[in-house]
């Protein structure tokens, strides 16, 4: 992974933090594998905070072409930058603009800019649940890892958390300050934006589920307040039509500490016995339908192991596609839509991408 080696060749002892903590697997690896010491510091600190600095170090020339448009924020946006690094899969083409705003104020200012020029936008999480074409965006990829956009505070038995933070680190935060309701979310990665976007969960439950609220921010650069049930989560989606996820309200349930990281502790086991370890590129392939599994249905209908070029469905765990090096996303898109034909030819289900394709 590009950021990793670049981060690997400097020294100081805080490369070595960004070169495990730059990489999603690496990092929530290493966050849970001490997941009740993090909770107790989390706790402690009362406040989170994300510094990943991707991309300052990936080399690209400043300033080779001109901004247009977005020439007033020239210290935030970098040109024609490659999106692997910043996805699971570490697959994909560049993005036009890869913009990081600092703050709240100027991520609004970007949009605005954005839509007075014409310039189709997205939003990057953790890239837990993307998939990149070769062809890349022909946009602005807007990344909100300034550490202005992970803080979390609690309120009573709420908290309010913004959505650049990571899942894991919200969870670790809600455990230490003994509020319950999100520790079944445990070791599924990326940030609470995507998780809001994709109504992220497990068998226990969504992460909709516990949402009291959100601050939204529309195409036009207005922020907008919306309640849990005007989301309207179901599986695995929620109905979010503005452009950006700025913050979300918790409503959680009070809970001994001890308890709760015990709680987190066995999901978190059970989480892992479910998935790849850590080291693969990895991502999860099709939503469950109703009623069925899809690792069930691909096992049923002979695709776990399938394979196309470097990308394979993983043969234990068999809703993971796995990434190996060489790997294209029409090798990804070609392997999905084959499998999906297939499953339903053999079983009349039809299976929907779990992954977001851009
Ligand atoms: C090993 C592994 C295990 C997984 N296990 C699970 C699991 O158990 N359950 C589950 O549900 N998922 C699982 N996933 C999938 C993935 O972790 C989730 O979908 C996760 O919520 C994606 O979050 P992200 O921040 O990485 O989003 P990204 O992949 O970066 O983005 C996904 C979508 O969300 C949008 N988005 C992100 N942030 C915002 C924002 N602030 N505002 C508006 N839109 C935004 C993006 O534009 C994009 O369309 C797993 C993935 C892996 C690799």
């Amino acid at each position: 992974m590009a950021v990793t080696k670049l981060a690997k060749n400097k020294v100081r002892p805080i490369d070595w933090y960004e070169y495990y903590f730059h990489d999603p697997i690496r990092s929530e690896g290493l966050f849970w594998a001490f997941c009740p010491l993090a909770s107790f510091s989390v706790a402690q600190q009362g406040m989170v905070s994300r510094t990943r600095k991707t991309g300052q170090k990936m080399g690209l020339e400043k300033g080779s072409t001109s901004l247009g448009p977005l020439s007033a924020f020239s210290s935030i946006v970098r040109e024609n930058q490659p999106l692997s690094p910043f996805t699971w899969l570490q697959i994909g083409g560049p993005t036009r603009y890869f913009i990081e705003p600092n703050d709240e104020s100027q991520l609004v200012a970007v949009v605005q800019a954005c839509a007075g020029s014409g310039i189709p936008m997205r939003i990057l999480g953790g890239g837990a649940n993307l998939l990149v074409r070769e062809a890349g965006f022909d946009g602005a990829t807007i990344s909100l890892t300034s550490p202005a956009f992970s803080q979390m505070k609690h309120v009573e038995n709420t908290i309010v958390c913004n959505a650049g933070a990571k899942l894991s680190h919200l969870i670790a935060f809600s455990v230490g300050a003994g509020l319950g309701g999100l520790e079944h979310l445990v070791g599924i990665p990326g940030t609470v934006g995507g998780a809001l976007y994709g109504n992220a969960g497990t068998d226990e439950g969504d992460i909709g589920q516990v949402v009291l609220s959100a601050k939204l921010l529309t195409k036009e650069g207005r922020v907008v307040e919306a309640t849990g049930q005007q989301l309207a989560f179901s599986h695995r989606v929620s109905s979010l039509d503005e452009l950006v996820i700025l913050d979300a309200t918790f409503q959680l349930e009070r809970g001994e500490v001890r308890g709760l990281t015990k709680r987190e502790q066995t999901f978190w086991i059970l989480k892992r016995s479910k998935q790849p370890s850590f080291p693969e590129r990895a991502a999860v392939a099709f939503v469950d339908p109703d009623g069925y599994k899809a690792a069930e249905l691909l096992q049923q209908s002979g695709f776990n192991g399938a394979s196309e070029g470097a990308v394979r469905l993983s043969s234990t765990y068999p809703n993971f596609l796995i990434a190996a090096a060489g790997a294209t996303s029409t090798q990804v898109l070609t392997l999905l839509e084959r499998v999906r034909e297939g499953v339903a030819d053999r079983t009349g289900v039809q299976l929907q991408f779990h992954l977001q394709i851009w």
